[in-house]
């Protein structure tokens, strides 16, 4: 018997998991590591640290399995995407903490090239909105801070990496200095279309070319784990950032296909195939994966849309206006009225992204009357992730010119019944949530088992994919029409409320 074995470096924690050929979790470990916070708006994470927890939960994972690392046929990994790593080539040693995806400090930098008139060549080159989210500013930030580092980048002497990047370096005790497109994609570096690294980007953000890894395919056995890690060599043979991990792992291999994650936030990602999308609606455009050639295209493409408060909108309830005393609380409560009451709330506490992408936007509750109460709210909060989602929904549609029939979910909120239900009425197609919710390992260990033929190819795959309930639309077109008009009139409201 052989197993699969998975990485999902996440921002908050490193796990491990451990699959059999039916893709069923066997085992499963979880380590916690450090967040930084040294001034207003900066994170920073201790890449030695992401890397002592992953190896840790690697060995754990093995042991509650009870396999040894000669069972394991392949390791896949899927990666918190964006944060970037400096380190030197000769000790190992990152040179500066690692800045994480939610750092801020880049947003000077990003207005400078946005008023400088760059914005529209970086969204056509590498599919993005220019904004300090991304790796390519966070590189510069490094190289122009820690002393002598563009000197010794110049020269060779350093290495750049997102933490797909990082972790191979280490699993290969030094050996190997790669990405992989979908992590590339991420960094404001790489070209959409040649699915190289981009001359003039590299020009722009003054990166010297000598720092980047080499690019390899996200799908292919790509190096071998040092012995000293896990007590035999596995090969590393598929990676992929952790949203499109998400969506290889449910299955969303053809054009159309798209997955929703309901976390803090929620990442819809829908497979554009073998074209990038230029989108008109300030969705990404970014790279899903490069596939081993024949079922899975070469390389496949994603859109991409983000709403900032989804979970989170949850959270504010119980933390906040403390109405509810746990997230799970709030299905029962919105559940005890039929409807909102004409009552939305709009919760743009942070701004507002995809599609509306306005920082000025804040958090709005209209449509109150002497009748509304806590239970009236919570429905609204439920009703404003679902309908966040649809705005994301709709606007990827129109981009791609692709119908689509239903969307797969997954996420921590995606438990909740009521609104996965609300969620298939306010988009009139079916929500499906899938029996596995350990989607973005079993996405990596899916790109890894496809390379070393542990499975045969996507078909098996997708017949391997189970849904553990399908939520169906209930509602008239007219009334999804009508709700929807509603929901705009209040975004409105929200808008631009905050001046800088
Ligand atoms: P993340 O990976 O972003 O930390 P998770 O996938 O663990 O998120 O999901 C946690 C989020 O889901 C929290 O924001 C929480 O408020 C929300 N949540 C958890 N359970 C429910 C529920 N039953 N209904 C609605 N939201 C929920």
């Amino acid at each position: 018997m052989d197993y699969m074995l998975s990485i999902d470096q996440g921002t908050t924690s490193s796990r491990a998991v451990v699959f059999d050929h039916g893709g069923r979790v066997v085992a499963m470990a979880q380590r916690e590591f450090t967040q930084y916070f040294p001034q207003l708006g900066w994170v920073e994470h201790d890449a030695k640290e992401i890397w002592q927890t992953q190896l840790a939960v690697l060995r754990e994972v093995l042991m509650h399995a009870g396999i040894t690392a000669r069972q394991v046929r392949a390791l896949g990994i899927a990666n918190q995407r964006e944060t970037t790593v400096l380190w030197d080539r000769q000790t190992g040693e990152p040179v500066a903490p690692a800045i994480v995806w939610q750092d801020r400090r880049t947003t000077g930098f990003c207005e400078a090239l946005r008023t400088a008139g760059h914005a529209p060549v970086i969204a056509a080159k590498t599919g993005l909105v220019l904004d300090a989210y991304f790796s390519g500013t966070k590189l510069a930030w490094l190289l122009d801070h820690v002393p002598g580092a563009r000197l010794r980048a110049e020269r060779g002497e350093l290495a750049f990496g997102t933490v797909d990047s990082w972790l191979l370096w280490q699993l290969t005790g030094g050996r190997v200095h790669a990405t992989e497109p979908s992590n590339a994609s991420r960094t404001l570096l790489f070209n959409l279309k040649s699915g190289t690294w981009d001359e003039d980007m590299l020009a722009l953000l003054n990166i010297p070319y000598a720092v980047l890894p080499q690019i390899l395919p996200s799908c292919g056995q790509v190096a071998l784990t040092d012995p000293q890690w896990l007590g035999a060599s596995v090969p590393i043979a598929g990676w992929a950032g952790d949203q499109q991990a998400a969506l290889f792992g449910q299955a969303c291999f053809a054009p159309g296909m798209a997955k929703n994650t309901y976390g803090t936030g929620c990442f819809m990602l829908m497979n554009t195939g073998d074209q990038p999308v230029v989108s008109q609606h300030q969705l990404l455009s970014t790279v899903a994966w490069q596939g081993p050639g024949t079922a899975i295209r070469p390389l496949a493409y994603a859109l991409e849309g983000s709403v900032f408060m989804a979970g989170a909108t949850v959270q504010w309830l119980r933390d906040g206006l403390q109405i509810i005393e746990s997230a799970a609380q709030v299905e029962a409560l919105a559940a005890s009225v039929p409807d909102t009451g004409d009552v939305f709330l709009v919760p743009a506490f942070v701004g507002l992204g995809a599609p509306d992408w306005d920082g000025q936007a804040r958090g709005a509750l209209v449509g109150m009357t002497r009748g509304t109460g806590r239970a009236h709210i919570a429905r609204a909060a439920l009703e404003a992730i679902a309908l966040q989602t649809a705005d994301v929904f709709r606007a990827m549609s129109a981009d791609s010119g692709l119908a689509l029939s239903e969307l797969r979910v997954d996420g921590g909120a995606s438990k909740n019944n009521l609104l996965m239900q609300i969620q298939a009425n306010v988009l009139g197609v079916p929500v499906v949530r899938s029996q596995i919710s350990e989607t973005t390992a079993l996405g990596a260990a899916y790109l890894a088992g496809l390379a070393t033929a542990y499975w045969s190819g996507a078909d098996e795959l997708s017949a391997q994919w189970q849904e553990e309930r399908r939520f169906l639309p209930q509602w008239e077109e007219y009334q999804r029409m009508a709700h929807a008009q509603r929901w705009r009139e209040a975004v409105a409201r929200s808008r631009s409320w905050a001046h800088s």
